[in-house]
């Protein structure tokens, strides 16, 4: 199951697939796709009233029950299959309809759900035995799981997502981002397509066809979902918390990374410069802000210019700052908040330095500057390949910032050292779900690192990188008298 791709792998492998496909541009023309369809072809398993919807993921709910282990697994197998092949469509669908994100990485993001989510191997029983019998204890489904999906990882959150909730015998309906909706209901038909192929229900798992919150509401009410799991910004992990139903709440983090003085300085400047800029930064994962001890800063940075860093000034930072944070107004209180600007996020550096006059080309990957601990870029999470640096003295001053700045969201942090007291000092400190040490931050997600894949990193409700257990009850079934053969 290990993957470990290099850069130049991933390219051949999206140039192979998008030449069949015809194109490599990324581009989509609007007019051949929509919530319902894809070039003509009618999505199956979305529907106009999420009621209906619900029923839908109902009846392929007790679709699933009544298969076997083994059958389920095939269902879960053509899923990977045609998600592998599928990937660069819907990597292009991707970025044409949020115009957030990079191609060739949406479609290594695509691969790694198909090869390293797990399956049904993930649910195990255990079993007590002692003087009074036997004890089971079985991971069940809860039911029907309803599922809140954002735009960051569309169809990738629908697919890992469809993966473990089936594998855990439940069936599953989504809410989809609004802003993504072709490419997240593309991946519900697949899974349906992939479904009816191996002998599953036509319609295994449910959509609609225009989610809003009136329809999360509808779900979060509705008696048949048993079970809520949300993957999205503070807004709306908060609201399914609050829905009265066992919820898991995969939410925001701002990852900080501490480069020290016994790193491997020149790989870490790579390391963190592939990682920040996969998909453009959108993975919640991905490194938002560097503490840099101040002896290694310039080696750091000079490492980060060779692999594809453009290093603006102060001034131009704060330039930047004002374009992509921009003033929402809380209607209810009339407090104004800074929020990053939905035209800037998952942008190429390219385009984003274009808005403050700056042309560059391609090879320009990520956008570097040196900003004090309180700048915007250290404090919010952008979310778009822009990354501060902030100078430190020492390791106490390093990790006292770096977890000021992941503000407690116990997310992901990451480090480069070769100090084993400096590197578990920080982990103890930070307190988050994934600590990577020594690699790009999609290393902690199992690109390019040991361990299997989720795009629903739970950290507030503590399933963490959510697999199919996360999905499961337990119950237990007790065998009176003795059942042991010793
Ligand atoms: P978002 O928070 O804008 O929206 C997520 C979904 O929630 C959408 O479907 C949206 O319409 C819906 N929504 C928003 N408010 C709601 C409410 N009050 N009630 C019901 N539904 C509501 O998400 P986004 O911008 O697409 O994603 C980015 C955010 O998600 C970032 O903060 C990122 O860190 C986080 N994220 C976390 C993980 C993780 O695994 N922890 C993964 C991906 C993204």
């Amino acid at each position: 199951m290990a993957i470990n791709w290099t850069e130049a792998q991933i390219e051949q492998v999206v140039a192979s697939v998008l030449k069949t496909l015809g194109s490599a541009s990324g581009e989509e023309n609007r007019s051949d796709w929509d919530a319902t369809q894809y070039h003509g072809r009618t999505f199956i398993g979305v529907f106009e009233d999420m009621n209906d919807a619900i029923d839908a993921a109902t009846a392929g709910y007790k679709a699933i029950r009544a298969m076997s282990l083994e059958e389920r697994e095939k269902v879960i197998s053509a899923i990977r299959k045609l998600c592998r092949e599928e990937a660069p469509i819907m990597a292009k669908l991707g970025v044409a309809e949020t115009k957030m994100g990079r191609v060739e990485h949406k479609t290594a993001k695509h691969i790694l759900v198909a090869d390293k989510t797990p399956g049904t191997a993930d649910i195990v029983a255990q079993v007590k035995t002692g003087d009074y019998g036997l004890t089971l204890t079985e991971m069940a489904p809860f039911g029907v799981v309803g599922s809140i999906t954002p735009s960051t990882n569309p169809s990738e959150t629908v697919l890992c997502n469809s993966i473990g909730m089936v594998a855990a015998g439940n069936g599953v309906v989504f809410n989809p981002h609004p802003n993504a909706i072709a490419t997240s209901n593309y991946a519900v038909d697949l899974v349906n397509r992939a479904s009816a192929s191996a002998g599953g229900p036509a319609v295994l798992v449910a959509s609609v066809r225009k989610p809003t919150l009136d329809t999360a509401q509808i779900m979060y009410q509705h008696p048949n979902i048993k079970l809520l799991v949300c993957t999205g910004g503070p807004g709306v992990v908060k609201s399914v918390l609050s829905s009265g139903k066992k919820a898991i709440g995969a939410g925001a983090g701002n990852p900080p990374v501490i480069v020290d003085d016994t790193a491997d300085v020149k790989k870490a400047g790579k390391d963190i410069i592939d990682g920040c800029s996969f998909d453009n930064n959108l993975p919640c994962i991905a490194e938002k802000e560097v503490f840099a001890f101040r002896n290694i800063a310039d080696e750091l940075i000079a490492s980060m210019k060779q692999n594809g860093a453009y290093m603006i000034t102060h001034e131009q930072a704060d330039e930047l700052a004002k374009i992509v944070l921009v003033e929402s107004k809380n209607p209810k209180t009339g407090i104004v908040k800074k929020i990053v600007s939905r035209e800037c996020v998952g942008r190429d550096a390219k385009v984003l330095l274009g808005k403050i006059g700056v042309t560059v080309g391609d090879e320009v990957r990520c956008i570097i500057c040196e900003t004090e601990f309180e700048h915007p870029f250290v404090q919010n999470e952008l979310m778009m390949p822009i990354l501060p640096i902030v100078r430190v003295d020492n390791i106490d001053q390093a990790i006292e910032l770096a977890v000021k700045a992941e503000h407690g969201c116990r997310h992901t942090a990451h480090m480069h050292s070769k100090n084993i007291d400096n590197l578990t000092r920080f982990a103890r400190a930070v307190e988050t779900t994934i600590f990577v040490k020594n690699a790009p931050s999609y290393a902690g997600i199992g690109f390019g690192g040991e361990g299997h894949t989720t795009f629903t990193i739970a950290g507030p409700t503590g399933e963490g990188l959510t697999s199919a257990r996360s999905f499961t009850r337990y119950r237990r079934c007790v065998l009176s008298e003795s059942f042991r053969i010793i």
